[in-house]
């Protein structure tokens, strides 16, 4: 199988920030990025800097990091939107409109033709300005697949080198991305980019389906965060090529750092079982899980922790079995006898059925306590 040909654009630093509550400051901007940057990311979209000046100083700030990482940020298809990515220095600006006939009739109020028009004229003077210019169609999964096939081809036609199909509201599946992603991956003169949303759970399906189907451009935020229910994860979507589509350019180990970085400048935890940069999502209970992982972590580990920077933890409780207890034990350094090793697997069970967690401190002494049994 030929690896999938795709390049990353993260766009932590912009839809993330759209999350309900979260604002990052520019240093904190900056942190991110370099840490993008260390995984290999291709681009890295800093920001919307029409917003506010502190917004366009960020942008700017990240423009000239320096960094391998293209630089992009978003504009709409206005001509001071466009001008602030120009003064930022950007790379790259991702000129956007709705596409929709929903979109259409309650934020343009304006034929369809005169909104495609004027887009069309910002792509042209951003790249006459030196940008490289991607061109989006926003709420393109809900738009007619005719509609959206021409709207990419003007926008092509203009000087767009990437066209970004969103789904802005996260409805569609992954048969659905396929299907549509293999019309327009036929249709399309360049590169087309996956922007997909969380709201039905699927924003990853979609994003590897489409990578799947020839999309080239996937778009991701660290732990999902964005909008609602959120983006693509980067963390999954990155694993997801590299267990699946055979690219190996990325550095996957810095994914659990930059995961607790961006949960702690955005304010926005990390569930437990969140793949890939979870608290749990290397660590096992059941006693018959850990058997198998000490003669073979493969046995129930489809992803390596160490690839990803993430730790195999074994966590004691009402499913925890001998084997598991001893390695455990062992593992602090005590030598208990077999009636010990059971007095005490009888007592964590005990105790996590009452929902008491068995932390170090509470296993440290049931141990010496169970050096009283013979
Ligand atoms: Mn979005």
């Amino acid at each position: 199988m030929k690896p999938w040909n795709i390049e990353i654009c993260d766009v932590t630093l912009r839809d993330g920030e759209q999350m309900p509550g979260v604002s990052f400051r520019r240093e904190e901007k900056m942190d991110i990025a370099g840490m993008l940057d260390s995984i290999g990311v291709d681009v890295i979209e800093a920001g919307f800097p029409v917003v506010s000046k502190y917004e366009m100083q960020s942008v700017t700030a990240i423009a000239n990091m320096g960094l391998d990482a293209r630089i992009c940020c978003l504009a709409r298809a206005r001509k001071g939107d466009v001008e602030a990515a120009v003064e930022a220095g950007v790379d790259m600006v991702s000129i956007f409109i709705a596409t929709s006939d929903l979109h259409i009739r309650h934020k343009y109020r304006k034929p369809r033709e005169q909104v495609l028009e004027e887009a069309c004229a910002m792509v042209e003077y951003a790249r006459d300005h030196g940008l490289e210019v991607r061109f989006a169609a926003e709420d393109a999964s809900r738009t007619d697949l005719e509609i959206l096939k021409d709207a990419y081809r003007k926008g092509a036609d203009h000087g767009a080198t990437l066209l970004s199909f969103a789904d802005t509201v996260g409805c569609l599946t992954p048969l659905q991305m396929q299907h549509i992603m293999q019309e327009l991956v036929a249709d399309a003169r360049k590169p087309l980019c996956a922007h997909c949303h969380n709201d039905m759970g699927l924003a990853t399906a979609n994003t590897v389906t489409a990578a799947e189907t020839g999309a080239f451009q996937l778009h991701t935020t660290v732990n999902g965060i964005g909008e609602r229910a959120g983006n693509a994860a980067l963390e999954e979507v990155l694993v997801a090529a590299h267990m699946v589509g055979g690219v190996d350019r990325y550095d996957l180990t810095p994914l659990n750092n930059i995961s607790r970085l961006v949960a702690q400048y955005s304010g926005v935890p990390v569930s437990k079982n969140k793949a890939i940069v979870g608290e749990y999502a290397f660590s096992h209970e059941s006693g018959i899980h850990i058997a198998a992982i000490l003669e073979d972590p493969a046995t129930y580990e489809s992803i390596p922790p160490e690839l990803v920077g993430g730790e195999r933890r074994f966590i004691l409780g009402k499913h925890s079995g001998k084997k598991a207890l001893e390695h455990v034990i062992g593992a602090l350094g005590y030598h208990l006898s077999e009636t010990q090793v059971c007095w005490v697997l009888d007592m964590v069970k005990l105790r996590s059925e009452h929902k008491c967690s068995i932390t170090p401190d509470i296993l440290k002494k049931l141990i010496t306590e169970s050096q009283e049994v013979r």
